[in-house]
């Protein structure tokens, strides 16, 4: 059964079809590294990393794309105030960023091409749009204008008969009120952090660079576009609106959004005092790991509701299950009735049936606990539910120690392009080759397993 998910595009369940199997195209919005993130936001970062493993673990071979936001109107108003540079502001929380997804377990993204990174290939694009005459320039600031793309408003379903056509919005967030043309470049004062264009002094706005930096690295039409659902308006309409008015062609196919995450029945805010960080769970006892679980326990389409009694319970269960998996030997093995054979069978069309349709992983959890509960042996109970962790993430058999250094970090990337490389000799059937490159690999301390879905590499046990 292939994947099901709900698009909003189409405001329905949809069957799951990549433009070039078995490739994929997936682009997640990152963060603005001015702060560190809340609890919501995690949220989202964890369906993106959902989806990501199902879709690796359904055979597609996936590139997740995923932006750092280091210029923008709040960073550098925070490091004005703390008298640091923009620089300083965004290296220290685009680390605590990358600590906070790995304590989660969430897996890195492919490319996290930073917003200043690309400054140039804004300007060129914006250029483009002026050009094609559905941008224009007003006292320094580039302007697109909305009433020159009619289908504005198809993703959010903004009123778009309250268009305000030649009233002008510089601002990255606003109101939905405020259907208004947006700021793809924004004239500053000189003695302002920005850059010369052929507009003057100014910086880019928030909305263009997910156009552009999506588009470089994974061309004019995206598989998949995830973000939270706060994102949908102004940001991805308007992302929407930059992108086909540049290209003429279909930007997203599928726009996958994640819900809000409550506090305590309450939208989360700094002055209610319900505004929660990772560190905050870790201060009151708390594994990340039990975060990831007690959001698996909600659908991601759904809301959440987020109490310190609930995030308990997620804890117990996921130490529970946590220590029926690492209590199995490796040696117990039994052979297999065909009536558990047919049993665990079961099970696993029955996970993946949970998890097909819609990322339903409350099911899916469901499915975990009725192995556990089940008389299978101990051992193939153990081999299930590691292979569902594949796509929970839960790290239930892990026993390595819980974070990595950064020297793990940055091999990744090698470690990957080496996959890669031998997967092609083996494919030409270059045995001497693959082999060599899997000696490789395991000099740099991975385990490399060839399996049906192509090959396997994990960090040897330490
Ligand atoms: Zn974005």
């Amino acid at each position: 059964m292939a994947l099901q998910i709900y698009n909003s595009l189409t405001r329905k369940k949809e069957e799951f079809k990549p433009i070039n199997s078995p490739s994929v195209g997936m682009y997640t919005c990152g963060p603005t590294v001015y702060d560190f993130m809340h609890i919501g936001n995690l949220r989202t970062f964890l369906l993106s990393d959902i989806l990501y493993r199902t879709l690796v673990a359904s055979g597609y071979k996936v590139k997740l794309v995923m932006n750092i936001t280091d210029i923008e109107d709040k960073i550098i108003k925070r490091a004005k105030e703390r008298n640091i540079t923009p620089s300083e502001l965004t290296s220290k929380y685009t680390k605590a960023f990358k600590e906070n997804l790995q304590k989660l377990n969430i897996l890195p993204a492919d490319v996290n091409p930073h917003a200043t990174e690309y400054i140039s290939q804004m300007v060129e694009y914006i250029k483009a749009l002026v050009e094609k005459g559905l941008a224009y320039e007003k006292d320094g600031s580039v302007y697109f204008d909305i009433s020159k793309f009619p289908e504005y408003g198809k993703l959010s379903g903004v009123e778009t008969r309250e268009l305000k056509t030649g009233t002008r919005i510089l601002s990255d967030e606003y109101a939905k009120e405020d259907v208004q043309d947006f700021a793809l470049w924004k004239a500053v004062d000189k003695d302002e952090v920005g850059m010369m264009s052929p507009w003057g002094w100014g910086r880019p706005g928030w909305h263009i660079e997910c156009s552009v930096m999506s588009q470089e690295q994974l061309g004019e039409t995206l598989d998949i576009h995830v973000g939270g659902i706060d994102l949908m308006f102004p940001h991805h309409e308007n992302e929407i609106a930059q992108s086909e008015g540049k290209t003429g062609k279909k930007f997203v196919n599928y726009f996958v959004h994640g819900e809000f995450l409550l506090v305590d029945g309450k939208k989360m805010s700094k002055s209610l005092g319900n505004y929660y960080t990772l560190c905050d769970i870790e201060e009151k006892g708390f594994t990340p790991a039990s975060f990831r679980y007690l959001v698996l326990t909600a659908h991601y389409k759904d809301q959440m509701n987020f109490t310190w009694e609930s995030l308990k319970g997620a804890q117990t269960a996921y130490e529970r299950l946590k220590s029926l998996v690492s209590g199995v030997a490796q040696s117990d093995r039994t052979v297999l009735s065909a009536e558990k054979e047919e049993k665990i069978d079961e099970y696993r069309e029955k996970f993946w049936a949970a998890v097909n349709n819609d990322l339903n992983m409350p099911q899916a959890l469901s499915v975990v606990w009725e192995v556990a509960k089940s008389n299978i042996p101990s051992q193939d109970k153990r081999d299930l539910i590691l292979l569902f962790d594949e796509v929970l993430g839960l790290g239930l058999g892990d026993v390595r120690k819980d974070t990595d250094t950064d020297e793990d970090k940055e091999l990744s990337g090698e470690v990957k392009k080496l996959v890669e490389e031998r997967e092609e000799a083996r494919k030409n059937k270059d045995f001497k080759r693959s082999d060599e490159l899997r000696d490789k690999l395991q000099e740099m301390g991975y385990e490399v397993e060839d399996t049906p879905e192509g090959t396997r590499v994990r960090h040897a046990k330490k």
